[in-house]
């Protein structure tokens, strides 16, 4: 299959790139890394009149760090330069291990993160992980720049809280604590697969009980959910008195549906599942990293 005829445009400046955006007499789109772009192309799902590729502009490349430890990841990181980054797999262990399970190496070596955060398969690890550690968008247009909190980002199946015009130019992961345990699981038909159903679960082990408890599932709706019952079930608790309730709040806070991978009954079924296995890996984690900072 080959995509409808489209004109291209590789700009150099971001200032170029977004006044092409802001074009709206025809159809705009931006291009990434083309994983996602190129395949809807070649379906004939998207003809976009015009190409704006984002990869030659300078301030999208690259990670930048904060004094505070926050991790900003520009437009154009791919997916495999964030896992070749020892420090950002050291700061963000979980960001590194739920990476590693998108796609193969030859997809992560063009995918890029902003890439799949702006797209949106609410099967994708990457809108999941944003949202178990509180990412925050930056969003900039021809008009200006806002900040998305990923809370507010992801709003439904392949629909992001982006005007027409606007870019994601990066994705900020603020600094987690030094002690925190995270986690991350997923089932997948074939290594490689997007996710049926995945599970990102995060806390910190204070005095034998949990704190800060996050758990995002993926894969059981229209996009990435936090379990806010669980993570209040568990916190100030010992995670292993409570986890055989998991399943069942799990349940009623999910809405998945059934397709031809799954049944949405098998999806609640196994979201349980996976969430009681990330928040016992989780807990384990943060024990040991607690007792390693005393
Ligand atoms: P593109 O394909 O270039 O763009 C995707 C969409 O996002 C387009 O609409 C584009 O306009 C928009 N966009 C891109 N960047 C921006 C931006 N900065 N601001 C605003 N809009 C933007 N993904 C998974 O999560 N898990 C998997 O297991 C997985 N398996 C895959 C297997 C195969 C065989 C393939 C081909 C892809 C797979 N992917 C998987 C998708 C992959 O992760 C993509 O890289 C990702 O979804 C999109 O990133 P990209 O940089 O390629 O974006």
């Amino acid at each position: 299959m080959k995509p409808a005829p489209f004109a291209y445009h590789a700009p150099a400046q971001l200032p170029e790139l977004l006044e092409l955006l802001a074009d709206d007499l025809s159809d705009v789109r931006v291009i990434a890394g083309g994983q996602s772009l190129v395949p809807m192309m070649n379906f004939r799902l998207a003809a976009p009149e015009v190409l704006v590729d984002l990869r030659r502009v300078p301030e999208l490349r690259g990670l930048r760090w904060a004094p505070d430890g926050a991790l900003t990841v520009g437009a154009a990181v791919t997916q495999a330069q964030l896992l070749r980054d020892r420090r950002a797999c050291d700061a963000f262990p979980v960001l590194a291990e739920g990476i590693r399970h998108i796609g193969h190496p030859q997809i992560r070596s063009r995918g890029t993160v902003c890439g799949s955060l702006a797209h949106h398969d609410p099967h994708a690890e990457l809108p999941a992980l944003a949202l178990a550690l509180d990412a925050r968008m930056t969003v900039a247009s021809a008009q200006g720049v806002r900040e998305v909190p990923a809370d507010d980002f992801f709003v439904s199946y392949y629909e992001v809280a982006l005007e027409p015009g606007e870019l994601l130019t990066a994705v900020t992961f603020p600094a987690q604590p030094a002690d925190a345990g995270w986690a991350f699981r997923e089932l997948a038909r074939r290594r490689g697969d997007f996710a049926l159903v995945g599970a990102v679960a995060g806390m910190r082990a204070v005095g034998g009980a949990a704190a800060g408890t996050r758990l995002v599932l993926f894969g059981v709706g229209d996009r990435p959910r936090r379990i806010a019952a669980v993570e209040q079930l568990l916190d100030g608790a010992a995670p292993a008195e409570r986890l055989g309730e998991v399943p069942a709040l799990v349940a009623a806070a999910i809405d998945p549906v059934s397709d031809l991978h799954a049944s949405a009954e098998y999806r609640r079924e196994v979201a349980g599942e996976l969430a009681v296995a990330a928040l016992a890996e989780a807990w384990e984690r943060a024990r040991g990293r607690g007792e390693d900072q005393r």
